[in-house]
């Protein structure tokens, strides 16, 4: 079931959108050669706490941290841990956070020191394709329209839309009703409304669309191993176009 937020709602994530957004600005800062990906939680925790907000992730469904670090391969969901990151790598750092009885979630993928042409553009595509799905949350429009945008920005590219997950609803809980698939499927998905609050996470491969998960059971990486990037905001739409709620400022 679709649950529409009320205007007084939208402002409420608005405040948990900008706590995840302080997060991830504060996060970008501490990516560096030499640091773990274990610090880079840290960092996320504490921050957190300052703000008087909930961190999502952190045992939501067992996961041990509150920050999902993902390098290079990985997709998502990877775990914080004593991974030096170095030069050329990319990191995509998800984060979500509870506050006032809301729920925040984004994503950036941030290049540590200088990396390739090609990873360069996999990162610009892949935030491309974030803003192309947002442009289509308009009243009136269809969540396949969202979902075309993202995949056809993406494959115009060469890439691949990963399949296996997809962004979500968002509000009291951090996972609602619809499911924001990157790719267009049979049908054209609900009509979109005032008040739908979405998390859209494209995750763009550079090679193939196949992925599986590593045996820590969350760490979802591509099987040919090229790497991947993820990029996601909350944005609601509104009689005055779509709106995102997990920026700063
Ligand atoms: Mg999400």
């Amino acid at each position: 079931m679709i649950s529409l937020k009320s205007k007084r709602e939208i402002e409420l994530m608005r405040d948990a959108g900008r706590v995840v957004a302080e997060v991830l600005a504060e996060l970008r800062l501490h990516c560096r050669a030499g640091v773990t990906t274990r610090e880079l939680d840290r960092v996320a925790e504490a921050k957190t706490a300052k703000a008087g907000a909930k961190p999502l992730f952190k045992g939501y469904r067992g996961f041990p941290r509150a920050l999902c670090t993902s390098v290079n391969q990985q997709v998502v969901h990877g775990i914080p841990g004593d991974y030096v990151l170095k030069d050329g790598d990319i990191v995509s750092m998800d984060f979500g956070a509870l506050y006032k009885g809301y729920c925040g979630d984004a994503a950036i993928t941030v290049p540590i020191g200088a990396i390739s042409l090609p990873v360069a553009n996999l990162l610009r595509v892949t935030e491309e394709c974030l803003y192309r799905g947002i442009e289509q949350m308009v009243v009136g429009n269809h969540l396949v329209d969202v979902s075309r945008a993202i995949q056809l920005h993406g494959e115009s590219h060469g890439y691949s839309m990963v399949r296996d997950l997809g962004g979500h609803g968002i509000g009291r809980k951090m996972h609602e009703d619809p499911m924001v698939l990157n790719y267009v499927t049979d049908g054209r998905g609900p009509k979109l409304k005032s008040g739908l609050v979405l998390a859209v996470e494209p995750m763009v491969n550079a090679g193939a669309e196949d992925t599986y998960t590593l045996s820590d059971g969350w760490t979802v990486v591509t099987k040919d191993r090229k790497p991947s990037a993820h990029f996601e905001h909350t944005v609601a739409v509104t009689e005055n176009g779509p709106d995102i709620l997990t920026k700063l400022g």
